[in-house]
């Protein structure tokens, strides 16, 4: 099949790779001229475990191609993927404007009796496959006729970055809403060899579909909003979350996924989502208050170990100097958007402290967002010279076990905030360190 994936970020870049890597021709289109060029150039401008080696391999055998320009990208496409950003806008709503400014364009460019299935990947609210359909019809004067000419399809994405290319490849459903016969069976071939394993592929309505990813996504980060409330009261009760995770995820009922508590959900979806599904629910006049409380909750985890932290210096940071490792908003990933990290520095430095830190991958994104008001290392050992304490802010694989000698001779004391619970803490113990973590007792 012909494919067009317009916006070629996490989303979209990995859309258009997995679906090139099945045999169809996909051209990937975006308006970021340098990220259009690095990506002719053969670099793949996001990091994601897998990617580079599909990127290449489709490059290669002409599937994959890119283009800033849309008509050149639609033109002999059959499905057009809109992969585009859907920011929180002011009054924390799902801003529209990528996803509907570029249906207006599709509108001018399209023309009549070349149908084309056009299919929103965007997180969007109830109600856009309708305002994408208007926004072609405005663009096309009314000359295109739905359904006949082009059908509007919602089929939400469920990847996860940093396994983005499995979940792609072998996702656990996929959601396809339409009410249109044609566009049902255009969508079930192109998917048919992501789902030989036999994992559904659920076809609803548009309005269903777009339902069912904030529905996820909420679900998920209530999920873990609530074990992090839980994790609160282990530390007041002296109970221990490790345990009390355990024997509640044994439940088959619960399951043992997504329990882990920690510095808060951060990234570019459950944050947006869950406020867009909450603003959602205002607008139809309904009061969805588990939402409020998961956003409350999650936005004072964030900075949750700033206090213990103040705390243990005797509520005087200046002149302190924290190392941190990990930045990204997760593990094997890049992406730095509403990562935890990032509100711990900003409150250690107003707080007159100084901070150096590594990650993986994410280091140049920051650097790109916090220039030097930080600084930098080579290594997650290099961070800790002069360092008062140790901070862990994300649980990359390469940070859970450590060579302990060599942060003890490095740190100036032996002091470690973890926000990820990475260490066993009877080992903490044992080496002598003053050891903060979550929903554990605190090692001292
Ligand atoms: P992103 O910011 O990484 O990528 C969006 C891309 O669209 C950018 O490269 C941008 O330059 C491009 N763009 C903006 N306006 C354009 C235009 N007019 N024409 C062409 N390109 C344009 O965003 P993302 O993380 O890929 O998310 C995209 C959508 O997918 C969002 O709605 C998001 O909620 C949803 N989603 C994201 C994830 C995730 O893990 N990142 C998972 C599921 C769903």
């Amino acid at each position: 099949m012909k494919i067009a994936v317009i916006g070629t970020g996490y989303v979209g870049l990995v859309t258009g790779t997995c679906f090139a890597e099945t045999g169809n021709r996909v051209t990937c289109v975006d308006i970021d001229e340098r990220k259009i060029a690095k990506l002719k150039g053969g670099t793949v401008t996001i990091y994601e475990p897998g990617l580079e080696k599909l990127f290449e391999r489709n490059v290669k055998e002409g599937r994959l191609l890119f283009t800033t320009q849309l008509e050149e990208g639609i033109a002999d496409a059959e499905i057009i993927f809109l992969a585009l950003p859907t920011p929180p806008g002011e009054d924390g709503s799902a801003d529209l404007s990528y996803v509907l400014g570029v249906a207006h364009k599709l509108g001018t460019i399209m023309k009549k009796g070349d149908y084309k299935v056009i299919v929103d990947k965007s997180t969007v609210p109830v109600g856009t496959a309708d305002k994408v359909i208007a926004g072609i019809l405005k663009g096309s004067n009314n000359a295109l006729v739905p359904g006949e000419d082009f059908d509007v399809v919602s089929n939400p994405e469920f990847l996860r970055e940093g396994v983005a290319v499995e979940d792609f490849m072998k996702p656990d459903r996929v959601v396809i809403g339409t009410d249109s016969a044609k566009a049902r069976s255009v969508m079930g071939e192109l998917y048919a060899p992501f789902v030989r394993s036999g994992n559904p592929v659920i076809y609803m309505d548009e309005k269903s579909a777009e339902l069912t990813k904030y529905a996820a996504n909420a679900f998920l980060a209530t999920k873990i909003t609530f074990m992090n409330e839980i994790a609160r009261m282990c530390e007041l009760l002296g109970a221990d979350v490790d345990m009390v995770r355990k024997g509640v995820g044994s439940d088959e009922r619960i399951g043992k996924r997504f329990l882990f508590p920690g510095i808060g959900y951060g990234g570019s979806c459950f944050p947006k989502d869950v406020q867009a599904l909450a603003k959602s629910a205002a607008e139809v006049n309904y009061d969805f208050r588990i939402l409020k409380s998961v956003m409350e909750v999650n936005e004072a985890q964030k900075t949750y170990i700033i206090p213990k932290i103040k705390d243990y210096f005797n509520n005087d940071l200046t002149g302190k100097h924290f190392a941190i490792w990990g930045l990204a908003f997760k593990p094997n990933t890049d992406d730095i958007r509403e990562a935890p990290a990032l509100y711990i520095i900003k409150e250690l430095l107003a707080a007159g402290a100084t901070v150096t830190a590594f990650d993986p991958e994410a280091m140049p994104n920051v650097k790109a967002l916090l220039g030097d008001s930080i600084k930098f290392a080579e290594s997650q050992y290099e961070t800790l010279a002069d360092a008062d304490a140790l901070i862990i802010a994300t649980e990359w694989n390469e940070f859970r076990t450590p060579d302990f000698t060599k942060i003890s001779a490095s740190l100036k004391r032996r002091t470690i905030f973890d926000g990820r619970n990475l260490f066993d803490t009877d080992l903490m113990n044992k080496l002598g360190y003053y050891y903060f973590s979550i929903g554990r007792k605190t090692v001292q």
